[in-house]
């Protein structure tokens, strides 16, 4: 299970260049390998996701409407952000277009340039992944459109969410993405709509749903319009997905639970999952419930006190062993993310990132944490 070592590919991306046509098909002047193809050729793939979070990070961000306006402005940022995680390891060079459809972007009054932000995204998104050697992916993400079943729209949204998947998902095709990830779905008929929609390009599709603290009476979690998380991926996989899983809510511990009820219905090598980097608990099962005991006391700490609830990397590192061991292929981590997160999970799946070089002597960063400790013991004589 050990990835090609990118720098290569890195240094000679014009042999790498594929120039799709019109029916999405690759030209064959030079070879670029598509998710399917990849998969079929029994590689594991790692996607780095969390871009939101990496931006509310640096400051470009802020919590509320989650619309990331600045790329306009500062499409670069952006730029360094993919290098950051595919130098880590990532395979993927997902676009950012979290909450650029047309209706978040009437949130902000900015309707108008609801293509040009999309462009602009998977734009750069192909250009990293071409000098890289990894997949470009388009996003879509939740409407908010689609309502809880206990208190429904006055009318159907289908209609209006499906236009609005439909252009991004054109945009997505025309700039060259090798596939789609519909992502944070919260609820299957939403799902359903990315899912045919994304199928109905051409392009392979990625749908994954979000856990919100919602479960059905036998304890298993179930999306917003109420049907079990492992049922949803099942009518996911039969419109035609090429993976079906969860992201983001959860740490990697919660949903390590979740992908064990998925994997005993659907086969693990169409499954992917992608926790959030907090530590998310059984008081405490989705970031949305956070209380931190310290700052502020007791109170909610969704969405501006993430910080004390961190992963370690030897959480994602276990997270990682474990979905290997269920049979899993694509897995990656959503908000929180960073570049050592990555190229823990990376190195957890015995890849090889162009980071890689930049080493202790220890074999991997898991053998320097270990020798480091060894060290410290020694000094305190335990
Ligand atoms: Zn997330």
């Amino acid at each position: 299970m050990r990835a090609p070592v990118r720098e290569e590919n890195w240094r000679s991306a014009e042999l790498n260049l594929v120039k799709m046509d019109s029916e999405g098909g690759e030209k064959k002047k030079g070879r670029r390998r598509g998710l399917k193809e990849r998969l079929d050729a029994g590689e594991t793939i790692l996607c780095a996701e969390g871009y939101l979070l990496a931006f509310v990070r640096s400051g470009y961000v802020l919590q509320g409407l989650w619309v990331p306006e600045f790329v306009l402005d500062y499409p670069d940022v952006l730029r360094q952000q993919h290098y950051e995680f595919v130098r880590a390891g990532s395979d993927v060079t997902e676009a950012y277009q979290y909450h650029t459809n047309r209706t978040m972007m009437e949130r902000i009054s900015g309707q108008d340039r609801t293509e040009e932000i999309n462009r602009i995204a998977i734009k750069i998104a192909r250009e990293v992944a071409d000098e890289t050697g990894t997949l470009c992916a388009g996003g879509l993400s939740s409407t908010n459109l689609f309502k809880f079943s206990d208190s429904p729209s006055d009318e159907d949204p289908t209609e209006k969410v499906k236009k609005i998947f439909e252009e991004q998902v054109r945009w997505s095709k025309e700039e060259g993405a090798d596939y789609i990830i519909a992502e944070t779905m919260w609820s299957l008929a939403e799902a359903k709509v990315a899912v045919e929609v994304i199928i109905s390009s051409g392009l392979p599709a990625v749908v994954t749903l979000s856990v919100r603290n919602l479960r059905k009476k036998d304890g298993v979690y179930a999306t917003h319009d109420g049907v079990a998380i492992p049922e949803a991926c099942c009518q996911l996989v039969e419109l035609g997905a090429t993976l079906v899983g969860v992201n983001c809510s959860q740490g990697p511990a919660n949903m390590i639970e979740v992908v064990e009820q998925i994997v005993k219905v659907v086969p693990p090598e169409k499954v992917c999952a992608l926790p959030i980097a907090y530590r998310t608990t059984s008081e405490q099962p989705t970031w949305q419930v956070f209380a931190d005991k310290g700052y502020p006391k007791n109170n909610p700490a969704y969405p501006n006190g993430l910080e004390p609830f961190y992963v370690t990397r030897m959480e994602i590192v276990e997270f990682t062993k474990r979905c290997l061991e269920l049979g899993l292929r694509y897995i990656g981590i959503c908000c929180g993310n960073t570049g050592s997160y990555t190229r823990a999970m990376a190195e957890a799946m015995g890849k090889e990132s162009v980071l890689c070089k930049y080493h202790t002597r220890a074999a991997t960063a898991q053998a320097a944490v270990e020798d480091f400790m060894e060290k410290v013991h020694a000094t305190v004589g335990e």
